[in-house]
């Protein structure tokens, strides 16, 4: 039997803003889609928590043995600087800066997203479509809205008519947002625009002459709104209706109720059963910005060059770092904290090193099935990961104890425990036991008690001491430099 007929995941949806009874719209299948990055720029470190949190729900769905799609789109065309449908196209600008293609630009950075998802040994989703791969399939979706009645032209563009639409929907229904109070706060303050309402959305836009990136369309030459993408996509290799839609907690307004807004224009159905939002990583306490410097890309806290850590990381352990909080919880990333997140990784590690070494007793003394129960009871309940590594740490206790022959498990319960826990840790939270331990303060603190050694040696005129340490130190790779003030050493 599946495991999922045993397990029921509560989710926290953030349509109905409670926990929710997950249930497929067909039974053992899921669809599950995720706003993926604006390749202009290296991938934001809150970005990868968003898709590492997703990666856990992904990994974690697999487990229970559900059958999963996973779409996670590539956006390279469409997303302008701002969210009112104005400057220019983030890639296009940035191709502009760098005088090379625009696809150069998407090129680059997709490949460096992929590279940065890699070592944080985030799976792959199943389908990764991009924008431009699905002009067409924009063009339908606004003839459709053109159609209904719900989008008007100016001037070659197509916006989407919030207030029409909101006469027989509710626009605002996953932000909260009140449209009549935006409208009566904002419509005198906006002259300048060529949309009815400054709460109206583009779905198609005329390209100005300097607008590299530039499709025909029945209405103009030009590009696809950024929010209709995600709807075009995600309804196309998913359905018209699907079980999962996640994203940062940033995109739920506009992006996130636009594309509600468009499907249900559409196709005249709620799109997403359950929408799921990961929240923000801030950075020693303060929201992360290129601007003010306050800003660390993934790869400079594996390779050091930066100038927020004092060591470096490996990735794994800030996956466990980020882990550790729940993915609706706000994550502060601090050296201090990745510290304590090390200690407690390598703990976990030395329990799995340990596993092979213990043996089965007669009896078992240990509740497994109640540990166990804990451990699933808290992946069940929207996906609890600090609750969960709580528990791996209880299993660490109990690996120490089981080493002692203080507690026992049967032959059985032993060989259970142990493919749990190896569950848990590599399938489900995606870890990797491929770390080292920094160790080069232990070895230039071992070095130093020879050198002193050495010294004393001189000192009593002890050569063939003094000499058999430099000797045998050099045999281990370790060259020793007597300098006018003290000995120094270094490492071959
Ligand atoms: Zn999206």
């Amino acid at each position: 039997m599946e495991l999922y007929k045993q397990h029921q995941i509560r989710i926290y949806n953030s349509l109905t803003k409670s926990k929710q009874e997950f249930k497929p719209i067909n039974d053992g299948n899921i669809g599950m889609y995720v706003c993926g990055p604006t390749v202009y720029s290296n991938v934001h470190l809150g970005n990868v928590r968003t898709f590492m949190s997703f990666d856990l729900i992904y990994r974690y769905l697999l487990h229970l043995g559900y059958k999963v799609r996973y779409v996670r789109n590539i956006t390279d065309a469409g997303h302008l600087e701002n969210d009112a449908d104005e400057g220019e196209d983030r890639i296009s600008k940035k191709a502009r800066l760098e005088k090379i293609e625009p696809m150069e630009v998407v090129q680059q950075y997709t490949v460096d997203f992929h590279n940065v998802m890699s070592k944080f040994n985030c799976l792959p989703p199943n389908i990764e479509p991009t924008a431009t791969g699905h002009i067409i399939e924009q063009i339908e979706i606004i003839k459709d809205i053109l159609d209904k009645g719900l989008a008007y032209i100016v001037d070659g563009s197509v916006y989407f008519d919030v207030l029409k639409y909101n006469e027989t929907a509710h626009y605002g229904v996953l932000s909260g947002r009140n449209i009549e109070d935006a409208i009566h706060n904002t419509r005198t303050l906006d002259g300048q625009s060529e949309k009815r309402n400054p709460q109206d959305f583009a779905l198609w836009k005329k390209a100005k002459p300097e607008h590299i990136m530039r499709w025909p369309s029945p209405w103009s030459i030009g590009f696809p709104g950024w929010h209709l993408e995600c709807t075009a996509m995600s309804t196309k290799y998913l359905g018209k209706q699907f079980d999962i839609h996640g994203g940062g907690m940033d995109l739920k307004f506009p992006h996130h109720e636009c594309e509600i807004a468009q499907s249900k224009a559409c196709f005249e159905k709620d799109p997403v059963n359950y929408w799921m939002h990961a929240n923000m990583l801030t950075l020693n306490g303060q929201k992360m910005a290129k601007s003010t410097g306050n800003n660390i890309l993934p790869n400079e806290i594996f390779t050091g060059e930066n100038t927020i850590l004092t060591k470096t990381f490996a990735p794994s352990v800030v996956r466990f770092f980020m882990l550790q909080a729940h993915y609706r919880s706000v994550l502060d990333f601090s050296g201090d904290a990745l510290e304590a997140a090390e200690k407690g990784f390598f703990k976990l590690m030395e329990a799995v090193n340990n596993l092979s070494s213990i043996k089965a007793g007669k009896i078992s003394t240990i509740d497994l099935n109640s540990w166990k129960d804990t451990c699933y009871n808290a992946m069940n309940d929207d996906f609890n990961s600090p609750i969960l590594i709580a528990q791996l740490f209880e299993a660490v206790r109990f690996v120490n104890l089981l080493k002692l022959e203080t507690e026992t498990l049967t032959q059985e319960d032993l060989t259970h425990f142990i493919k749990l826990i190896n569950s848990f840790i590599f399938e489900v939270l995606g870890l990797e036991n491929n770390v080292k331990k920094d160790t080069s303060a232990q070895l230039s603190g071992v070095v130093e008690v020879l050198i002193k050694l050495r010294n004393d040696a001189r000192a009593n005129k002890n050569w063939a001491l003094s000499d058999q340490i430099r000797d045998e130190l050099i045999e281990k790779g370790i060259q020793l430099k007597d300098g006018k003030e003290d000995t120094t050493f270094t490492v071959n």
